[in-house]
């Protein structure tokens, strides 16, 4: 982990920021001295817990429940905010299934979290992002699916390449203020989303495929958030990081 409070003084806001990967990148943030804003769905218990996490890692935390699949409720929380110029685009949801039997509900679902939810979020915080000037990030978190597709994940893979397509046109759009926009994209990394039984066969089979033999752990995601928002990489914009062991290369 990044230790060093180049972040000090930065305000960043992280959806999904309860469990998983979220809460992973808001430690990473905090311990490089930001203030955090975590957002969560429901799990307003599991926020309360990131927080505490962030706070230990010698970052500031607050807690903010709302639903990035509503554009009107994600544009009031972040105007309350006020002041913003870290975003990272990370609350998802995985509902697999054939394609042939995806109902329109399942589809709206992962399309308007994964994809719209990035959208609702970029939008309301982009005035507030170009005010940072060039310490204004944003990031969003695809997958490897996005690159590769799945079967059993064709709304999953479709929202997820969709936000490589919002990545590198916010890029352009805002390169013009300083403010970056990345994606990282990460493979299989253990979390709630990943962790429901997968059998021990399956997992091996799995590991097989990861040149550095092993899943990733939501730390490995949160690293390289940290680096991308800080000051070091203020000349990369528009790109995909793929932090997957090499599974795909
Ligand atoms: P997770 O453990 O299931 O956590 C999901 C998080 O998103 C929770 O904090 C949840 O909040 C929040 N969330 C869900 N719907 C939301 C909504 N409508 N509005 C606001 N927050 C919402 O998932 P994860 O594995 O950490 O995944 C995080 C991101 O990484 C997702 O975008 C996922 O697609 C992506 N990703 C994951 C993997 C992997 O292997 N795990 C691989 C590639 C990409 P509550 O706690 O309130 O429910």
């Amino acid at each position: 982990m990044i230790v060093d409070k180049a972040l000090h003084g930065r305000v960043a806001l992280v959806t999904g920021a309860s469990r998983g990967i979220g809460r992973a990148i808001a430690v990473a943030l905090g311990a490089r001295g930001a203030k955090v804003i975590i957002n969560y769905a429901s799990r307003e218990d599991a926020a309360r817990e990131a927080a505490t996490e962030v706070e230990a890692a010698g970052g500031q935390a607050v807690i903010a429940g709302f639903d990035v699949a509503n554009s009107s409720a994600v544009t009031d929380a972040i105007k309350e905010h006020g002041s913003l110029d870290i975003v990272v685009n990370n609350a998802g949801v995985a509902i697999n299934g054939l394609l042939m039997r995806f109902s329109d509900e399942q589809w709206q679902k992962v399309m308007m979290t994964n994809l719209a939810g990035a959208f609702h979020c970029t939008r309301a915080a982009a005035t507030f992002v170009m005010k940072a000037k060039d310490a204004g990030r944003i990031i969003n978190i695809t997958s490897v699916v996005g690159e590769m597709g799945n079967g059993g994940q064709a709304a999953y893979a479709a929202s997820k390449a969709g936000l490589i397509g919002l990545t590198m046109s916010t890029a352009r759009e805002l390169s013009s203020r300083g403010v970056t926009c990345n994606a990282i994209a990460p493979g299989f990394i253990e979390t709630d989303m990943t962790a429901k039984e997968l059998p021990e066969a399956a997992r091996a089979k799995l590991i097989e495929q990861i040149p550095l033999g092993r899943i990733g752990r939501a730390s490995d995601v949160g690293d390289a958030v940290a680096f991308l928002a800080g000051p070091e990489a203020g000349y990369i914009t528009g790109q995909v990081w793929r932090v997957n062991g090499g599974m795909l290369m």
